[in-house]
């Protein structure tokens, strides 16, 4: 035979309801700002914003204000109201709601304060924000190239197959020309490579570093392509003399 628990729970929510409602009302309404169009940071806003209010089950209207002064009012869930900061002088301004409930009691809701900015003086903060950002970003690539410039022409050409020392940053292969060279510790890492230029082609690229062996493998195919494209060495002028005068024993033949 099973236990009449039913009645029990039935009791037991008869007595807790009335608790948890009184202790939602004793909250009271809880206020909150969102922004829904422009600008908002540091306690400062413009543009389109919405308050919104939760309360409890038996709320009948809100009343929402901007220092003090009712703005709107809404009775029916959700309780919320969109305003633009435009609206209302700059500086600083509190919001805040009052609710009533089905029986006649009335709630405040917490308050929040907020600067309003004109449209202007948002517009100069996003400036403010997003200049530095650009300068920092452009002064970094400049001195990247900078650098890159002056590694690049105290560097000697080098011979086409001719084994390099790769340094601390190790080496990569140049996307353009394929030839290999050492990465700088200085240059701008870009998150998939460094920002860098070829010191064989001068061509920018991001590149990554390789392994050594992929970079010795690329040394070796640059004899080979040297060999499509051979790098005829300058003859001395002896050998030159050496060869006319042979050219010349011939010819007396
Ligand atoms: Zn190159």
């Amino acid at each position: 035979m099973r236990r009449p628990l039913w009645p029990l729970l039935a009791l037991l929510c008869a007595f807790l309801a009335p608790l948890l409602a009184e202790a939602q009302d004793e909250r009271g309404l809880t206020l909150r700002l969102s922004r829904d169009w422009g600008f908002g940071g540091f306690g400062q806003i413009q543009g389109l914003f919405s308050m919104r209010v939760t309360g409890p089950e038996d709320l009948v209207r809100v009343q929402f204000m901007i220092d003090g002064l009712t703005i709107a009012e809404d009775e029916e869930p959700p309780f919320s109201v969109q305003f633009h900061t435009d609206n209302y002088p700059s500086g600083m301004r509190t919001m805040s709601a009052a609710g009533e409930t089905a029986d006649g009691g009335v709630l405040q809701s917490n308050e929040i304060g907020a600067e309003f900015l004109s449209a202007e003086a948002a517009g100069k903060a996003t400036t403010k924000f997003i200049i530095p950002l650009m300068g920092l970003v452009v002064l970094i690539l400049a001195l990247t190239a900078g650098f890159s410039l002056v590694a690049a022409r105290k560097r000697k050409p080098v011979a086409w197959g001719q084994p390099r020392k790769y340094g601390l940053s190790g080496g990569t292969i140049c996307p353009k020309c394929g030839r290999p060279f050492p990465l700088s510790l200085l240059g701008l890492n870009m998150g998939l490579g460094k920002f860098t230029a070829c010191p064989h082609c001068g061509k920018w690229s991001v590149v990554r570093s390789r392994p050594l062996a992929e970079l010795r493998a690329a040394e070796a195919s640059e004899l080979e392509r040297a060999g499509e494209k051979p790098q005829v060495a300058e003859r001395s002028s002896e050998e030159k003399l050496q060869q006319d005068l042979d050219d010349s024993r011939y010819q007396s033949f």
